[in-house]
């Protein structure tokens, strides 16, 4: 029997997000520039070095697999992909198989997702004003997103927003946002940006809306109770009594919730990041490359790394100053 993976604090690690590109038809201001030079696609892994990798964790007892980005649906053949991952829900040894997606392509592959056993779809979207969503999307239009939406839940999907805290942008949409999200039967995530990329031109601490006081204004109008669900994540939740919505909040800065942490990434060129906010990682290209027919030196590869997987991140912003940051941006890791 092979045994499961656990880091040096005892934490299981059950929870992969892979991401399957660099690329993303959006040009968020918080995650990346305007210009942005991507990766030649000989340094991606392949859809079959994915698979393999994928199927490698499952083996080792990941049974949630997240695929991300950059944009996930932007990578050519993705749904081979996820077919192909779905044979691993057939047998149980993965529990679930999930997207993060900006939404643009949802409309077009929603159905085919949930044919290949996704049930959950997160969707990240900060506001529902259209020349907003222009300005911090850059590239992106809403209509496109929210017909994407209507496939999701059409197609059967559990929908999932994420919205960014941004100081002076949506704060003026919080009622807004969760009575749309509480009229349509959709959870609604917040979370606080995150010192990722040396964007140069953006200013991250002015950006930077504490999901303490966020929730106070939520308190200020709604009754809000505390729920015990935990996910292995930063996530923490309550539910809105006046509408039964449950609100989650992913607060990396103000309070870290890193002792319980389950998860590691990949990013598309196979580093494994043992943490989002450190900068060490294991090369798994090499083994999935250099062994074809053998898995025995990657295996060995992500053990050696998760014996190395740290307590948590540095993240921190409380002397004004974005502490901890690290310089590759999220699109890179994998949100
Ligand atoms: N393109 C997909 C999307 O937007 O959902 C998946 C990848 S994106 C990098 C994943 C998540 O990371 C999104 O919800 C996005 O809002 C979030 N994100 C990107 N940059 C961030 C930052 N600097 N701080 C906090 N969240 C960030
Ligand atoms: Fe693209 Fe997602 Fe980054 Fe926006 S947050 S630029 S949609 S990868």
């Amino acid at each position: 029997m092979t045994v499961q993976l656990i880091d040096p604090f005892q934490r299981p690690i059950t929870y992969l997000r892979v991401s399957v590109t660099d690329r993303c038809d959006f040009r968020c201001v918080y995650c990346m520039s305007e210009n942005m030079t991507f990766l030649p696609k000989k340094d991606l892994l392949s859809l079959e070095e994915l698979d393999r990798l994928c199927s490698t964790f499952v083996g080792l007892g990941v049974e949630k697999l997240r695929i991300t980005g950059g944009e996930p649906l932007v990578r050519r053949d993705i749904l081979t992909f996820f077919r192909s991952m779905s044979r691993h829900l057939e047998t149980g040894a993965l529990k679930e198989l999930t997207i993060t997606t900006n939404g643009s392509q949802l409309e077009r592959f929603a159905a085919d997702l949930y044919a290949a056993g996704v049930r959950r779809v997160n969707v990240s979207l900060d506001t529902l004003d259209e020349d907003k969503f222009a300005r911090v999307t850059r590239w992106g239009r809403l209509p496109q997103v929210l017909r994407g939406i209507d496939a999701a839940q059409a197609a059967g999907l559990r929908v999932k927003i994420n919205a960014v805290a941004l100081k002076g942008f949506n704060e003026d949409e919080l009622f807004t946002l969760a009575e749309w999200c509480a009229s349509r039967d959709i959870d609604l995530t917040f979370i606080e940006v995150m010192p990722m990329g040396d964007l140069g031109n953006e200013d991250r601490i002015g950006q930077y809306w504490a999901l303490s006081d966020l929730r106070a204004d939520l308190a200020a109008r709604y009754t809000l109770t505390d729920l015990p669900e935990r996910t292995g994540g930063p996530a923490r939740y309550v539910r809105i009594e006046e509408t039964g919505q449950k609100i989650g909040f992913i607060t990396p800065l103000t309070h870290n919730f890193c002792e319980s942490c389950n998860r590691v990434r990949v990013t598309c060129t196979g580093e494994l990041f043992m943490c989002l906010g450190q900068e060490d990682n294991a090369d798994l290209r090499a083994p999935l490359r250099n062994h074809p027919g053998d898995n025995a030196p990657l295996e060995q590869a992500i053990r050696q790394a998760i014996f190395r997987k740290p307590k948590g991140h540095d993240f921190d912003y409380s002397r004004q100053r974005a502490d901890g940051q690290v310089s590759r941006h999220m699109s890179h890791t994998g949100g």
